[in-house]
């Protein structure tokens, strides 16, 4: 190739020409001063060149190389074309840490540089099947990114005042353990771990436990409580776990192709499924690029799915059309007869149900149901919400018509949108039952029958403490902590914590409500020490004492299992430079030697910061942290995979010895295992080694194990009723009798159009879409990303925008309950009328021009504290070109990147599940004046903490409706369960809420 040519080419690509290309870099420094991870600039030719062509048996080239050739394997450097440059790779498989989904990747390191090349799919992995979204590829603009932490940093001025110096590990791990030690000695509810994404399964728990403390608190409530509770009421399992490869009809509550759980797994199947004739439906007041491919869109009104939901089920009961043999079978329709006077007042009926005493009958049941959903007609359901009555009768149709392969799914979306909305995942998985579609080929089973999780060494004991900062008194239900309200329980001074981890979570951001988080975090009495555990920084570790830097997916260890279709298997996130360091003969003691600057992972971290807590092994902490093959010494992270692989993984160690591997060795070579193929209806295994006692359960050593079923003994739904709970007992003994919290059945949201006043310019903010291409707060780092989507407009009907006279690209200002953001709308009549929808991930900022968060992905803004609880934000700046180690930062060319709207955003905890409500009445909704510029923010926190109070006072304390004296009923789910004794109400405990005046709110 000529220069000339070449000169061409980089003219018409935009590049530069490749000789400019390979020159060394000006070594550019992150903040702390330090040197980058700099891309390898090499163009040696590995000594001997062999390209292998991989060939399927029908002639197709595959997409990736055989495994028998990822120790070893050549081919050109795509980035150097054209010229032929050839690399040596080691392809180490890890396993994507963007979304929960944890698909496989397969890293390409450079043998000769240690230079990561790429991220590809790992194509034995069973959950991701070889693919990836865009987020996995761009693992690569993470570990590259310029403005990442690479060293563990301390703050020197005052909390967020933005000045730090660079410690070492060793002064982090003796200054924090230090700390801990001291909080763990006066109490139990001292230290806490609040965790955004986990990215894995229990080893962080087992850390907690290890430590005795009530310290685990989760992102769930502003994602998935609601959801959650309306899953666990039913069966006992949390999450839904569709087969949608095999399905029939595929029904949908939020934009699941395009971004929902589980996004690429999920994806492709029900692709699979749409070739193969299934048929979709979906529910989204948007369209969604989901609800463009489906057969039927239903732009419900937010809140009045569970209408349209109960209106199908109607006419499948109405029509008996629904699976009779196996509602009679499993749902516990005896027990809700008993209670049927707590949902209906048909006095004929309940003579008749009581006519038949100890003998009900099926029948009777039928005309129950008929009974409680009479006023559900179709046209009814289509009224409450707003969609045409025959699109809800087609829909009924292809539900009827599913036989026992209806594929449903819901997540965030309507069940964490609206009070109540954990009566929409109710409703929904009735259709499941009364299809007979439970755990079945194409139907939906439990998230913990298609999920493997391990067991480790040794468990810590549960711990006897209770945090009431975590669940307290008012949520008895809760699913789990009532993790965004952290900021209003200090405000009112419920507690203070000594040790504050904050881990891939950004709270100040990602929760509503920001200001108030901004208040407490910069409040050194409440929060006395916080360490931020993250790669990259965010607005909240900007706040905090310690930074400390975390790996990124190639970069760390972990273990995985998500429930992507009807079978199981494990995934191994690796370190790949240590692996492939490993490989070259090379072993490091520390992660952190082999990742870029000093970049941990908190595998390690914990074990090392958990010794020294204990050094001595007085408090009982030490000895969680021994390795099982060295007595005495501390357990490496290796050590700690190796037992569980060699004992924890049925089949594994058995498929590693076919290969003449270790287990550990077998993991580390394909970085997935699969458990099970398929695992359809496990409620229906037969239970052995029990007895079948008179009350029809099986127990076994005292323990109910299963249930009879026709004299067999079966293992059952992990409910008290061993049953689906149609009628919950649960929540009747709780306070919450009426027959709408009893059985599913529409609750009123907080948005429903009685609530909105229109004519007033009132409208609903549906602020809590994703995107495909980013992921909350943590993908600002990513370049590829952020060059695909960096907006986050007003999505507004046309009706609307010609109402309030504004167009596309104009800036409107909309005004919540707490403040008001100004932001640039887009037309569009991809949104129901009187709906206003914003997606979440945007409008990142940094405090400081060059130091922060990335510059590409962030404004510069100016941060006013106005005193008397008011903030304002305003952007000074957007994104920029930079000089930086990395060519591609001196070409951004967008300079919009996002509105931050969570900041204005009031608290919505549901009563009941403690889910964030995220949908808003947007009080007004007006074109901007001229002095209200894009990004604008403004809040009232005296409003907030009002708003706080007013959904308080919805709750139904334990302290009035505890059955039995406890805090929460044992059945249900916590991250981490103490012993029986600390769920005992306390005698001394106040209830809140007192509710102040508000002030200063004119
Ligand atoms: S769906 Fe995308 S972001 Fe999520 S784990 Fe898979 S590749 Fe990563």
């Amino acid at each position: 190739m000529s220069d000339m040519i070449e000169k061409l080419l980089a003219t018409l690509l935009r590049t530069e020409p490749r000789t400019k290309l390979r020159k060394t870099h000006s070594q550019m420094t992150n903040t702390a001063g330090e040197d980058l991870p700099a891309f390898s600039e090499t163009d040696l030719q590995p000594e001997k060149v062999e390209m292998t062509t991989v060939q399927h048996p029908d002639g197709r080239m595959s997409q990736y190389p055989p495994t028998e050739k990822w120790d070893d394997w050549v081919e050109w450097d795509g980035k150097l074309w054209p010229q032929k440059v050839a690399r040596r790779y080691t392809l180490v498989p890890t396993v994507c840490f963007n979304c929960e989904s944890a698909c496989g990747l397969l890293a390409y390191v450079d043998k000769t540089t240690l230079e990561i090349k790429k991220f590809e799919g790992n194509p034995v992995h069973p959950g991701s099947r070889g693919r990836n979204c865009a987020k996995g590829p761009a693992t690569h603009n993470q570990v590259y990114d310029p403005e990442r932490i690479l060293y563990p940093l301390k703050r020197v001025g005052k909390r967020g005042e933005g000045k730090w110096e660079r410690i070492t590990w060793e002064q982090a791990l003796d200054e924090i353990s230090e700390k801990m030690r001291t909080s763990r000695k006066k109490r139990q509810d001292g230290i806490m771990y609040h965790v955004g994404r986990p990215g894995e399964d229990g080893y962080t728990n087992r850390v907690i436990s290890a430590w005795g403390v009530d310290g685990h608190n989760s992102h769930t409530n502003i994602c998935s409580s609601g959801a959650r509770i309306g899953y666990y009421l039913w069966a006992g399992f949390d999450r839904p776990s569709p087969d949608h490869t095999h399905a029939r009809t595929i029904l949908l509550i939020s934009s699941h192709l395009e971004t929902g759980h589980y996004f690429n797994p999920h994806a492709q199947r029900i692709i699979e499924a749409k070739m193969n004739g299934a048929k979709i439906i979906t529910f989204d007041p948007r369209l969604s690029n989901t609800a463009s491919m489906s057969d039927v869109w239903l732009p419900t009104w937010p809140g009045s799915e569970a209408w349209v939901l109960l209106a199908i089920a109607k006419y499948m009961i109405d029509n008996n059309l629904y699976d009779r043999p196996f509602v009679e079978r499993w749902v516990n329709w005896e027990e809700t007869l008993q209670h049927a006077d707590e949902m209906t007042d048909n006095a004929d009926l309940l003579k008749r149900i009581q006519a038949v005493g100890d003998t009900p009958t099926f029948e009777l049941f039928h005309e129950l149901l008929q009974d409680i959903y009479v006023d559900f007609s179709f046209e009814r359901a289509a009224e409450e919400s707003q969609v045409p009555v025959e699109r809800i009768q087609e829909a009924a149709e292809y539900v009827a018509q599913s036989k026992g392969q209806l594929a449903s799914h819901t997540w965030r979306s309507a069940s964490i949108g609206n009070e109540g909305g954990w009566q929409i995942a109710r409703a929904l998985y009735f259709l499941n039952v009364l299809t007979g579609s439970v755990g079945t080929k194409g139907g939906t089973a439990g998230n913990s029958w298609n999920k493997f999780v391990p067991k480790p060494f040794k468990t810590p004991p549960a711990f006897n403490a209770w945090n009431e900062l975590h669940l307290p008194i008012e949520w008895p239900l809760a699913h789990y902590e009532m993790s965004f309200l952290l900021p209003h329980f200090l405000k009112e001074d419920r507690g203070d914590v000594d040790v504050y981890f904050t881990r891939v979570y950004n709270p100040m951001w990602i929760n509503p409500d920001g200001f108030v988080w901004l208040e407490a975090l910069q409040d050194e009495e409440k929060i006395k020490c916080h360490v931020a555990l993250t790669p990259t920084w965010n607005e909240s570790a900007w706040f905090a004492d310690y930074v400390l830097p975390m790996g990124h997916a190639g970069e760390r260890h972990d273990i995985m299992s998500q429930e992507t279709h009807a079978g199981q298997w494990i995934a191994f996130r690796q370190p790949v430079r240590r692996v492939a360091l490993e490989r070259a003969g090379k072993p490091v003691k520390f992660t952190y030697e082999a990742n870029p600057g000093e970049v941990w992972e908190e595998n390690e971290w914990w074990i090392e910061v958990s010794a020294r807590m204990d050094p001595d092994g007085s408090m009982g902490v030490r000895q969680w942290f021994e390795s099982p093959y060295r007595e005495g010494e501390i357990i490496t992270v290796d050590e700690y995979y190796q037992w569980i692989f060699e004992n924890s993984v049925p089949g594994l160690p058995e498929a590693a010895e076919k290969e003449g591997l270790s287990p550990l060795a077998y993991m580390r070579k394909y970085g997935v295992f699969e458990v099970i193929a398929e695992n359809y209806q496990p409620y229906e295994k037969t239970v052995s080694g029990g007895e079948i006692a008179a009350d029809g359960f099986v127990y076994q050593e005292g323990k109910v194990t299963g249930i009879a079923r026709n004299g067999e003994a079966k293992a059952g739904f992990s409910t008290p009723s061993k049953k689906l709970e149609f009628y919950s007992p649960t929540m009747a003994q709780w306070g919450w009798t009426e027959k709408e919290y009893i059985v599913p059945y529409p609750l009123k949201s907080h948005v429903h159009p009685d609530n909105i006043n229109v004519d007033q310019g009132e409208m609903l903010l549906l602020p809590n879409f994703r995107l495909p291409t980013l992921i909350h707060t943590r993908s600002a780092n990513a370049k590829w990303l952020y060059e695909i989507s960096h907006k986050n407009p007003i999505w507004m009907n046309p009706l609307d925008a010609k109402r309030l006279d504004v167009q596309t690209g104009e800036l409107v200002r909309v005004e919540t309950e707490i403040g008001y953001f100004v932001d640039k709308v887009w037309i569009t009549e991809g949104i129901k009328p009187g709906v206003i929808a914003m997606s979440h991930h945007l409008g990142r900022w940094r405090l400081q021009d060059d130091v922060g968060m990335n510059k590409g992905a962030s404004n510069v803004v100016d941060l006013v504290d106005r005193g008397a609880g008011q903030y304002q934000l305003n952007v000074l700046k957007g994104a920029t070109a930079w000089e930086s180690s990395d060519p591609d930062t001196s070409r951004i060319w967008w300079e919009e990147v996002g509105v931050h709207q969570n900041l204005t955003h009031g608290v919505h905890p549901d009563p009941i599940s403690g889910a964030h409500c995220w949908l808003q009445k947007a009080v007004n909704v007006r074109k901007a004046t001229a002095n209200e510029k894009y990004g604008e923010v403004w809040v009232d926190t005296n409003k907030s903490m009002a708003v706080y109070y007013e959904w308080l006072a919805k709750t139904r304390p334990a302290t009035k409706d505890s059955p039995d004296g406890l805090r929460r009923p044992l059945w249900l789910k916590r991250p981490l369960k103490p012993v029986v004794e600390a769920y005992k109400v306390p005698e001394n405990i106040t209830v809140a809420p007192i509710i102040p005046e508000p002030a200063g709110t004119d």
